[in-house]
């Protein structure tokens, strides 16, 4: 597999394959079961689950009506505190600016922290184009990266691989990246996390420059928060000379205050823990502590036109715990790299589309990538109604519309391909509109019903291959209503 989403089939297509992987099946299902149900139990802990969950759903929404105001903030405690904030309005700003920081320091390597935003801006790629070479250090990443592999889950990017398939990784490519893997390595976890550590140690010992993304950043002091399980972030953050710390503009929160509620519906969200292993934050910079240079972008990428549109929008919320990945049974047969995009999952099917259209086949097709039983927004810590975002963006999909693109309001036309649900849509809808046309189809449908085929031909074959068609009842409700109900009101029977 290739470094980039690029390219990829829509999710139809691409799912159609990986639901046949039965190793990728079994990989992914045994891996989501576990951690759901750790995830219930940890959060079953907490009596008040529902009051911090209604909490975390609020800070956000009212951090994201005044986002202006708290990215200033955040920007002058940053420089205040001795660091440098540059604003990037999309992936391409982005890598620039990151690929420029890296030239000035006359380095050609750096140790990165895993960070959702980089992977969304593809960075890796950008930087190799400019001859510096990244490497991963969170373990997950690190089998990714080793395995010229995509990441599939936004907490454990190579959920799709079991141990065996990481030994024969390690065996085969640690050497061209560094330190080789020991001789005789065995699939034990423990020694696979040594040859990790060892293959690691010495990049956090010659790095200069670290790269990070971040969980949060506090307004209030311009701070920085990244938590995690390995340590390996804590080595990324604090070794280097130089630290580049890429944040979506919807990771600020007001205050430390808020950042408490946060920490506590994070870590029982993503890995069932009751607090994080390691929680680094940093400040700009501090004499003979730490980094000497520390430099912060701040990456929109289509949040602000996600932020544009009300119903949307509940998708910057999300706090990046993984728990809808891990419920949602179309993600457990699917796996993630069918999502086409750094996001996999149901917050993927909702974020990716917003953040980048829908005008690609891929990007059309991510909303209908759900069966919408609710699962996801039952678990969300932060109360993001995914079902109600899916719903409004297939609405956008089949109708196209006004949307917001680059800060200007513009009208999308429909996705290809949806002519015909559109009709049908219109046709339905202008009939519920028309009492009379519709009293006449449901009659007309009741007497056919005999005649009804029990298979859809044509493109709805797909649909009814799997479903079974609904019988008609011999009389309509209204028609029923009329003849009971309304002899009954001229005997003065009924109220
Ligand atoms: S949408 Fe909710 S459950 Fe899914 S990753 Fe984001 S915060 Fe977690």
């Amino acid at each position: 597999m290739s470094g980039t989403y690029l390219g990829m089939p829509a999710f139809p297509a691409a799912a159609a394959t990986s639901t046949r992987d039965t190793r990728l099946r079994a990989n992914l299902r045994r891996a989501t079961h576990t951690i759901r149900d750790k995830r219930a139990t940890a959060v079953a802990e907490l009596d008040d689950w529902p009051l911090l969950r209604a909490a975390g759903a609020a800070v956000k929404d009212r951090t994201l009506r005044h986002l202006d105001h708290y990215l200033e903030q955040a920007e002058a405690a940053v420089t205040a505190a001795g660091g440098r904030v540059h604003w990037a309005a999309d992936a391409e700003e982005a890598n620039r600016i990151v690929t420029e920081l890296v030239r000035a320091t006359g380095e050609r390597e750096v140790v990165k922290v895993k960070s959702m935003a980089t992977q969304e801006i593809g960075l890796n790629d950008a930087l190799e184009r400019a001859g510096i070479r990244a490497y991963e250090t969170d373990l997950a990443e690190l089998i990714v990266q080793l395995g010229d592999d995509l990441p599939s889950h936004i907490l454990v990017p190579a959920i799709h691989r079991d141990r065996a398939e990481i030994r024969d990784i390690f065996a085969g490519a640690m050497a061209d990246w560094g330190r080789p893997a020991p001789e005789g390595l065995t699939d034990d976890p423990r020694a696979l996390a040594e040859a990790a550590r060892l293959h690691l140690r010495e990049k956090f010992l010659r790095a200069r420059v670290g790269i990070s993304g971040a969980n949060f950043l506090v307004a209030e002091t311009g701070t920085l928060v990244v938590v995690e399980s390995e340590g390996n972030g804590r080595m990324c953050l604090t070794l280097p000379e130089t630290l580049i710390s890429v944040v979506g503009i919807e990771k600020v929160v007001p205050t430390w205050q808020d950042l408490e509620v946060y920490l506590q519906l994070l870590p029982r969200s993503s890995t069932a823990e009751r607090m994080n292993p390691y929680t680094s934050t940093w400040t700009g910079t501090t004499d003979r502590d730490g980094p000497r240079s520390f430099h912060l972008v701040l990456l929109d990428n289509g949040r602000t036109d996600t932020l544009a549109d009300t119903v949307g929008r509940q998708a910057l919320r999300c706090i990046r715990c993984s728990a809808c990945l891990n419920v949602c049974p179309v993600y457990e047969r699917a796996g993630g790299h069918a999502y086409g995009s750094a996001y996999p999952g149901p917050i993927g099917a909702v974020l990716t589309p917003q953040l980048r259209g829908v005008q690609s086949d891929l990007d059309a097709s991510l909303p209908y990538a759900s069966t919408l039983c609710g699962a996801c927004y039952d678990v969300c810590p932060v109360a993001i109604d995914i079902p109600e975002i899916l719903v409004h963006l297939r609405e956008r999909v089949v109708e196209g519309g006004p949307v917001t693109i680059r800060g200007t309001r513009t009208t999308i036309r429909p996705a290809k391909g949806h002519a015909l649900e559109r009709a049908a849509l219109r046709t339905a809808g202008w009939t519920l509109d028309h009492p009379g046309v519709l009293r006449a189809a449901q009659r007309l449908g009741s007497r056919t019903r005999r005649f009804h085929p029990r298979r859809l031909p044509g493109p709805g074959r797909a649909w009814s291959d799997t479903r079974d068609l609904p019988t008609l009842p011999a009389e309509s409700f209204r028609d029923w209503w009329r003849r009971t109900r309304e002899s009954d009101h001229q005997e003065g029977k009924a109220p």
